[in-house]
């Protein structure tokens, strides 16, 4: 058991081995020293669990652990270890927008949202790993943004005034302080709200800000959390005012057609209006976040349904396969040769991590799930020098050749360090950190869930005692999870386990014993007398299955994970770009196959694991592949480098029956996800 890492003097070094020794007679002495080691873990006192929903907001289901409570372990720390050693770690060095002439950090460059993005991501990804070289970069950001706030109580550069990339600076300066408990945070941010509540009357949220609204929102609460300023609520009732109405758009949903730049009049002069902010993928992902912030403060049940009709109405005109719903950049259909943009999926990620809290749905960590282990990974070369601006479930070529989007640029879905515009460069580093983070949340009945999976281990306090949760798992890979529950002294409290909507069929073991759980797609709570060394064991079926896609396509799903037909790749680089490169990648293999599976026959695939090594989103080193029988279909071809939009199914061929391997949908940077399906008989 590792409860920490990086550097640690002796005297912690004696306190871990007090911590790994507790006992339910622990003597006073060791147990002080116990919570010795959660004091020096996270000094902040105000951070810890305990800060929960202050009246008259409403309570959350759950509430999300101080920076630093939720450690990656096992492949997600090495993830982000990957993420650290790739462009996250060194993109200052190479991208002038985020280096030293940023405006965040006094100079005169770029001045708007890039250096908060950068931060954003690449402080949680510092802290997580505990890693000084990365701490020292975000820590200049960090020190300039709160040593240059005027008297006014404005942040940022002076060279505009700009309300959104504030929203961003405002999310890294809440981990700063949970992480750290730098005590110049809160003073600071009560300024910069004040002088936001004293000022939006006059100059109101407008574009991009007005659209993204919630997120401010998210902030103020926080912080009214930690002071009880009521005039904290006015400013969040001001913001939900001004700001973009999402619950109305989703209410009644006229955007059932993939946008084209005439419907949005893109092209009219006048830059983007609401109507294209409306649509704008990234605003949607940031937007799902909207009604449950929101149902903190109304405390309304049509609040806190808001969010499902948003992702329903989504999943039904331009869901994919791969978790994400299409928008290249707005709206674009279910055609799975349409692409989805890198900032959505951090953004909704994130959107899902802060709803998943407030209303405690099981079924968005699946979704959370889904995105993690296929659309994020999959956008990014292995190493994480290189992304995508769009990725595409059925991606045949990544290419200047031809442009499936409906608004982006020919570069979209290259493989390089700005593909198309720099947003998603400054803005992606946020998606695995907080993920890790999310693992494990406080329930509001002073105990713990688990809301997502993966290698991690937890460190925070539970009705007063110190708890340390180990969780090992090479889940999505593999469906056993054993998590090893050690209060420094016995403590009765509950601890909630996700049950995946696709799990029929889970077993949940404590000590040996079984328990009784049968629902999918809900948390099972386990309310026990805890002592140290109880082991929770789950057992997740990761029997394959079939799910339904656009022209009544079929995509293979096992657990979270998605399955695509790894297309041959032949990396071409484009341009050298500084430190990484822009690539080209071209298929050297066919990839215009039908499936022959059906709902019943699926269950029954060949599958094959292999261990799960130091990098298992990659193609070589993929722990699981699945064997399926396909046929080639003549008449499904590819224009200029896109797919043509996947064949109704069913689907007949008179061409030989083959046996093909389908890897993990991340591990395929030219893939099929979305297959017609062979008629049967
Ligand atoms: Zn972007």
């Amino acid at each position: 058991m590792r409860w920490f890492d990086g550097n640690f003097t002796s005297r912690r070094r004696f306190l871990k081995q007090a911590g790994v020794a507790a006992t339910a007679s622990l003597p006073l002495m060791n147990r002080l020293a116990f919570a010795g080691v959660f004091e020096n873990a996270s000094p902040n006192a105000s951070a810890r669990p305990g800060i929960t929903n202050r009246a008259p907001l409403a309570q959350n289901a759950f509430y999300l652990l101080p920076l630093g409570s939720v450690r990656p372990t096992g492949w997600l720390r090495n993830q982000l270890g990957i993420q650290a050693s790739g462009l996250s770690g060194h993109l200052d060095e190479t991208w002038p927008d985020v280096g030293s002439n940023s405006g965040w950090l006094g100079g005169t460059g770029e001045s708007w949202e890039r250096g908060p993005y950068f931060v954003d991501g690449l402080l949680p990804l510092a802290y997580l790993l505990d890693d000084a070289r990365l701490k020292a970069k975000v820590q200049k950001y960090i020190d300039w943004t709160l040593t240059h706030q005027p008297s006014d109580g404005m942040i940022g550069p002076a060279s505009n005034n700009d309300w959104w990339p504030r929203m961003v600076m405002l999310k890294a300066l809440a981990q700063y302080e949970e992480a750290t408990g730098d005590q110049r945070v809160i003073p600071v941010l009560s300024r910069y709200f004040a002088y936001q509540l004293d000022a939006l009357p006059g100059r109101p949220l407008r574009d991009w800000g007005k659209f993204r609204w919630q997120d401010n929102a998210l902030i103020v609460i926080w912080l009214y959390n930690r002071t009880g300023d009521a005039k904290l609520l006015d400013l969040v009732r001001l913001l939900h005012e001004q700001g973009h109405d999402w619950q109305a758009q989703f209410a009644d949903f006229k955007f059932t057609e993939p946008v084209t730049p005439e419907t949005i009049k893109l092209n009219d002069g006048h830059g983007l209006g609401d109507l294209a902010l409306s649509t704008h993928g990234v605003n949607n992902g940031q937007a799902l976040k909207a009604a449950p912030v929101w149902s903190m403060v109304s405390n309304k049940d049509e609040d806190r349904r808001g969010l499902q009709q948003m992702l329903a109405a989504l999943d039904k005109y331009h869901g994919l396969p791969n978790g994400m719903f299409s928008c290249d950049e707005h709206y674009a259909g279910r055609n799975p040769s349409q692409g989805s943009e890198l900032c959505t999926v951090v953004e909704i990620m994130f959107s899902l991590e802060q709803a998943l809290a407030i209303l405690g749905d099981a079924t968005l960590g699946d979704r959370l799930e889904r995105l993690a282990f296929n659309a994020l990974p999959g956008t990014f070369t292995d190493d994480m020098w290189a992304h995508q601006y769009n990725q595409e479930p059925n991606q045949v070529e990544v290419s200047l050749h031809r442009k499936p989007w409906t608004t982006d640029g020919p570069e979209s879905n290259l493989y390089g360090l700005d593909p198309n515009f720099g947003c998603c460069t400054a803005n992606f580093h946020q998606g695995w950190p907080k993920f890790a983070t999310s693992l494990w949340m406080a329930s509001s009945d002073n105990g713990l869930a688990a809301t997502a999976y993966s290698p991690c281990e937890v460190r925070t306090m539970v009705r007063n005692i110190p708890v340390h949760i180990s969780e090992e798992t090479e889940y999505p890979f593999r469906g056993k999870v054993r998590i090893i529950v050690n209060p420094a002294a016995e403590v009765v409290f509950p601890i909630r386990l996700r049950i995946p909507a696709w799990a029929a069929g889970s077993a949940i073991r404590i000590n040996g014993q079984p328990i009784l759980s049968s629902e999918t797609g809900v948390f099972t709570k386990v309310e026990r007398r805890w002592k140290t060394g109880d082991v929770v064991e789950i057992h997740f079926p990761l029997t394959p299955r079939l799910s339904r896609g656009y022209n009544d396509s079929i995509s293979i799903d096992r657990g979270p994970l998605v399955f695509s037909y790894p297309i041959g790749e032949d990396w071409v680089k484009l341009r050298d770009r500084g430190m990484t490169a822009d690539w080209q990648v071209f298929p050297n293999s066919q990839w215009n196959y039908a499936l022959n599976v059906s709902e019943k026959t699926v269950r029954e695939l060949s599958m094959k694991e292999t261990p799960v090594g130091d990098s298992p989103f990659s193609l070589k080193g993929s722990p699981v592949t699945l064997k399926v029988e396909a046929r080639k279909v003549p008449s499904w071809r590819a224009i200029d480098g896109a797919a043509d939009p996947v064949p109704q199914s069913p689907v007949t061929s008179e061409e030989p029956v083959e046996t093909i391997t389908l890897s993990p949908y991340a591990a395929a940077k030219l893939r099929i996800t979305a297959f017609p399906q062979l008629k049967s008989g």
